[in-house]
């Protein structure tokens, strides 16, 4: 069992806190939140434990390889793959050979975001090959440590615009509400890598969850929150239906989102009482974070369908990363499989200048080249908005090819996928040109 979360270092002191006791109850940030919550909310309703038992082949390999002893059950179950996540450099060269980038990177990690994969994530990647695109994008290398100019601990001025602990109010109608600084793996680009994890700023617990409550019910004209974090789906379901059922209750919030990478990092957390719970919490919608098409596992096809079965309307979200994701190709293949499992491709990210992403982060241009490869060459579904989200707060702007090409003889002129022009006749009744 690893403790190096401040989840597991909650429970140090019990070989296994979760165990038989709470077999579908996940670690929580702080033993007092948990505390406070069991004073606050009625007990969750207990359901057996169904297991899921989605094994691929691909990570059934791994298991024998690595994990011996351990049972379908175990592999399967979602507090399991918390506790064994691989976090340090012992348990990750057991598993893999470092390249020697990789083994300074993890040696001299001291403080920023922290490193951790869950075993099931860890059998997806490439033991031989560096460049692997999941491995880049979990394994920390040197380029971490090398900040560049215009970088930031914090480049979208989230902390400024946060009007409660734990609550960003950006957008007229719009909340973010971060619930948790944790994840079951941590994305070396992470935007808020200030925040997640053990080394992070941020604690969470039931106080500072109702003071964001207590504004969000104070400002009428929010009626969208999106929870996030961290990651929201890592919090127990009695901890998620509490927050969820204290927004639902507040009548100008009409929509509820999670913003999630679970369903790629940790399909096993999609079990059938979280998503019975979700259910009751209609309108609620989910945007999962894909990366690349090797996500696309049995496993989280299952997690996706079970979601989408469930009636949660399912948006991806890929944040746009050299060398791993950033070739028409290599999405295309993502977005059509994400259709596959009814989720809608919704935003590309340009990558946020966080403290030492250079080596993630393509130019704008190569975002725009990859809707310009999609647009037109392929379903209207499979083409999400690539944005830019403006450093300093200013929100995600929407950047598109140049399809406008100017005006002519009372039409524009107006450029498609295969470069051909056309004239559209573009004025109002009565004021045709002569
Ligand atoms: S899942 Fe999201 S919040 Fe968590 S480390 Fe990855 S990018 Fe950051």
């Amino acid at each position: 069992m690893n403790n190096n979360s401040p989840a597991m270092s909650a429970s140090l002191e019990d070989p296994d806190p979760l165990g038989s006791e709470a077999p579908e109850e996940p670690p929580s940030s702080s033993p007092a939140f948990v505390q406070d919550l069991l004073f606050s909310a009625p007990p969750a309703k207990r359901f057996p434990l169904p297991v899921r038992t989605c094994i691929s082949s691909r990570s059934r390999q791994f298991m024998r390889e690595f994990y011996p002893n351990v049972t379908d059950a175990e592999w399967s179950n979602w507090h399991w793959q918390i506790r064994n996540s691989i976090c340090t450099l012992d348990q990750i060269q057991r598993i893999m050979p470092l390249s020697e980038d990789e083994y300074s990177a993890i040696t001299r990690r001291t403080k920023g975001l922290p490193f951790r994969v869950t075993p099931y994530y860890a059998s997806l990647i490439d033991p031989s090959n560096p460049l692997q695109a999941i491995r880049r994008s979990v394994i920390p290398v040197v380029d971490e440590y090398h900040f560049s100019p215009g970088e930031a601990e914090d480049p979208l001025g989230e902390d400024n615009q946060s009007p409660a602990p734990g609550l960003v109010h950006r957008y007229p109608d719009r909340a973010l509400f971060l619930t948790t600084g944790f994840c079951s793996t941590n994305c070396r680009y992470c935007t808020r890598s200030r925040m997640v994890g053990d080394h992070g700023k941020f604690r969470s617990g039931i106080k500072q969850w109702q003071q964001a409550i207590a504004y969000i019910e104070s400002t009428p004209q929010i009626r969208d929150v999106l929870l996030s974090g961290g990651d929201p789906l890592t919090l127990p379901d009695s901890q998620l239906d509490f927050l969820l059922s204290s927004i639902r209750r507040i009548p100008h919030v009409e929509v509820i989102r999670i913003g999630t990478k679970v369903p790629a990092v940790l399909p096993q957390r999609i079990t059938s009482r979280l998503v019975r719970m979700l259910k009751k919490h209609h309108p609620l919608w989910m945007s999962i974070h894909f990366t690349h098409p090797d996500e696309l596992t049995p496993e989280t096809r299952a997690a996706c369908t079970q979601l989408a079965d469930a009636g949660i309307p399912l948006g991806s979200q890929t944040v746009l990363l050299k060398g791993i994701n950033d070739s028409v190709q290599t999405l295309k293949e993502l977005y059509h499989g994400l259709l596959k499992v009814r989720v809608r491709p919704y935003y590309l990210y340009q990558c946020d200048p966080i403290l030492g992403s250079s080596h993630f982060r393509t130019a704008v241009s190569k975002g725009i080249e990859m809707i310009e490869g999609l647009r037109g060459h392929t379903s209207g579904y499979a083409v999400p908005h690539y944005v830019v989200d403006a450093p300093g707060g200013g929100g995600k702007i929407p950047l598109l090819p140049d399809y406008f090409q100017g005006r002519l003889q009372g039409g524009v002129v107006l450029r498609n996928y295969e470069n051909r022009l056309f004239r559209y006749p573009d004025y109002e009744c009565g004021n045709a040109p002569e």
